[in-house]
């Protein structure tokens, strides 16, 4: 494979000349396919061209887009030290610019050209093991084709078993992979996120110098336990020790593991020490008040840490079905937070107003209904001493459990 690679060219490289050339010959490509069905055999034998790609994502996902003149076939397989996905495809004129598709995230390289008569591939290198979750081509009208690669990040354990199990796969066999997701029972799933961990400690107690990452994988870990006893109910921890997680990978690891909700626990500090009480955030490019456009842009950080650059977001190469997606999440978002305020009313202290919304990146899953909860304010010392105590902990956590079954009974009373 070595040897093959140095025959790549890296988009970079392209010429002019070659640019110019390409261009021409999607001008061409454009004509035929405008024109009634002409001469099929000649197109067939003709370079399929690639004129227009783009390559996004983050450090836990990455999306590949390539727009072709005609149908693209094309098959894939996996490789590993480094993890690499190669699509093999037919003969193809690559004209698109380097730029467009650097490698960022996840992906550490990639690369693209002739390997052999009739042959081109595209071989993407991982940072991290991988699973393919999406490869379809779409059908743009006279804009030609769309392939569409989706990457994330994968257990090992996940990853050597695609490798193991691998034929060179015809893209139309491709299904989407969930070898880790645990939706073959019905259980409803709770991702359960405890905020911070690892080198980002979050907020620290004024007065016993707690940890936030602490406290939120005390809570996380006793919501879980309380919530996995109740029949039908499963939940899955994002960290079960004090370890960093990007705010993506939190995220992506919750869709692998088959999320139905996404709870993120923390427990920060203000200035304002006086301030106290429980408040429930849920997603908005809008924050509701100053005090939540703060802590969003405190949250937001936990990336920067670890030098995580600002991510472009796969759903930028997005669709209509995507944002509608999006748009019935966020109801579901919003009917759960409204439901952790009704449990909490009258039996946990909320701040008031306990429902805010601004824009954490914790919750951007366009496909699982998410909610941040602040539990308390370390910078408060009533709040802090509540936060120690296992007694007020459990209730807490009873109250999240009692929020969950109630969001989700109007759903299963509507069932047919
Ligand atoms: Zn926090």
């Amino acid at each position: 494979m070595r040897g093959r690679l140095q025959s790549f060219f890296v988009g970079n490289g392209a010429t002019w000349v070659h640019r110019a050339l390409v261009v021409a010959l999607a001008l061409l490509g454009a004509l035929f396919s405008i024109g009634p069905a002409v001469a099929s055999d000649d197109a067939s034998a003709a370079p399929l061209i690639a004129y227009n790609a783009l390559l996004v994502g983050d450090d836990a996902r990455a999306r590949l887009v390539v727009d072709f003149d005609r149908k693209p076939e094309f098959s894939y397989h996996y490789l590993k030290d480094p993890a690499r996905l190669v699509i093999t495809l037919p003969a193809t004129a690559f004209g698109f610019s380097g730029d467009a598709v650097e490698a960022r995230g996840l992906i550490s390289d990639i690369r693209y050209g002739a390997t052999g008569p009739g042959q081109s591939r595209i071989v993407l290198s991982a940072r991290e093991p991988i699973q393919m979750t999406l490869a379809e081509v779409r059908d743009e009208g006279s804009a030609g084709f769309r392939l569409v690669i989706d990457l994330a990040i994968a257990d090992s354990a996940v990853f050597e078993k695609l490798l193991a199990g691998q034929q060179e796969t015809p893209a139309a066999a491709f299904a989407r992979q969930d070898a880790t997701a645990a939706d073959e029972d019905d259980s409803f799933v709770v991702a359960i996120d405890a905020g911070h961990g690892g080198i980002d400690t979050g907020a620290i107690g004024e007065d016993t110098r707690t940890l936030e990452k602490d406290i939120t994988l005390d809570f996380a870990r006793a919501f879980a336990g309380k919530l996995q006893a109740v029949p039908g109910y499963d939940s899955y921890l994002t960290r079960d020790a004090d370890i960093y997680l990007s705010l993506s990978k939190r995220v992506e690891l919750a869709r692998q593991h088959g999320a139905d909700l996404f709870i993120s626990l923390h427990a920060d500090s203000l200035s304002q020490t006086d301030i106290s009480g429980a408040t429930v955030y849920t997603l908005s490019d809008r924050a509701s008040d100053r005090l939540a456009a703060a802590l969003a842009k405190r949250e937001n950080l936990s990336n920067e840490i670890m030098g995580i650059e600002a991510s472009v977001e796969p759903e930028e190469v997005t669709d209509i079905l995507l944002d509608l997606t999006r748009r019935e999440t966020q109801s579901f978002s919003i009917s759960l937070a409204d439901q952790v305020v009704a449990s909490f009313e009258g039996r946990i202290s909320l701040i008031n107003n306990p429902h805010r919304y601004a824009g954490f990146m914790v919750l951007r899953a366009p496909d699982i209904p998410s909610i941040l909860l602040e539990i308390g304010f370390l910078s408060n010392p009533e709040d802090e001493k509540r936060m120690l105590d296992p007694v007020w902990r459990d209730r807490l956590v009873d109250r999240l459990v009692d929020a969950v079954t109630r969001y989700r009974s109007p759903m299963i009373s509507g069932m047919p």
